[in-house]
């Protein structure tokens, strides 16, 4: 289990700027970023590894891999503005010489090998489908992604996997706070049912 205070430091950290409703710009909290990277940790073990963080905005989940032992993040997200607050989130919580940005579209990434993937990428609300090649350049990357998805695509995301080659695993369930930055939700803070999502790529 990750220690609480990596969440309390990634909740003391910039958000988005001016969230983007097109690319899906959610903050993930401290909490729910420690149960991602709790999952990352009893897969392959934070200590000492490389973590991919596909989507990564405000580096949240990047930054916090960090923080619990990794050796390495490398935070990859198509908004310069986003990154850029990112940047400075990583130097803030003293990690910037082990956090790496990377600003492209996840499917023009290229990098090389990481122990695993720790991500929220967007849910495919605003564009249908927008997380698929989330999963897919995950796995070609590292042999485990850990991520949170729309409740109700577990069927899919098992089929996908066995197309990709891999396993698909629901390890938990979650619900995303979105709050009312955006003009079309009316309340203040609105909720999305999420699940958690284990990738397993299969040997052989
Ligand atoms: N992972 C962050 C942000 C989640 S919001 C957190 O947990 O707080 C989803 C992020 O995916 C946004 O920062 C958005 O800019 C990014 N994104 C959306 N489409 C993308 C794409 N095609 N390639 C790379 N990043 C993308």
């Amino acid at each position: 289990m990750i220690d609480k205070r990596v969440a309390m430091v990634l909740d003391r950290l910039r958000g988005f700027e001016r969230p983007k409703l097109r690319l899906e710009q959610y903050e993930t909290p401290g909490e729910l970023v420690q149960a991602l990277l709790s999952v990352a940790e009893a897969e392959v073990g934070l200590e000492g590894a490389r973590v991919l963080d596909l989507g990564a905005g405000t580096g949240k989940i990047g930054i916090g891999a960090v923080l619990a032992g990794a050796r390495r993040a490398t935070l990859v997200d198509v908004d310069e503005e986003a990154l850029e607050v990112a940047r400075e989130n990583a130097e803030r919580a003293g990690v910037l010489d082990r956090v790496e940005l990377v600003c492209c579209d996840v499917r023009e990434f290229e990098g090389g090998e990481f122990d695993v993937t720790v991500m929220n990428p967007p849910f495919g609300v605003q564009r249908r489908g927008a997380d698929r090649p989330f999963v897919r350049v995950g796995l070609e990357h590292s042999p485990v992604v850990v991520s949170l998805h729309r409740a109700g695509t577990e069927d899919f995301w098992r089929a996908r996997a066995r197309e990709l080659g891999a396993e698909c695993e629901v390890v938990g369930r979650a619900r995303f706070p979105i709050p009312a930055m955006y003009k079309h939700h009316r309340s203040r803070v609105k909720h999305v049912e999420a699940v958690v999502l284990v990738f397993r790529r299969r040997e052989g």
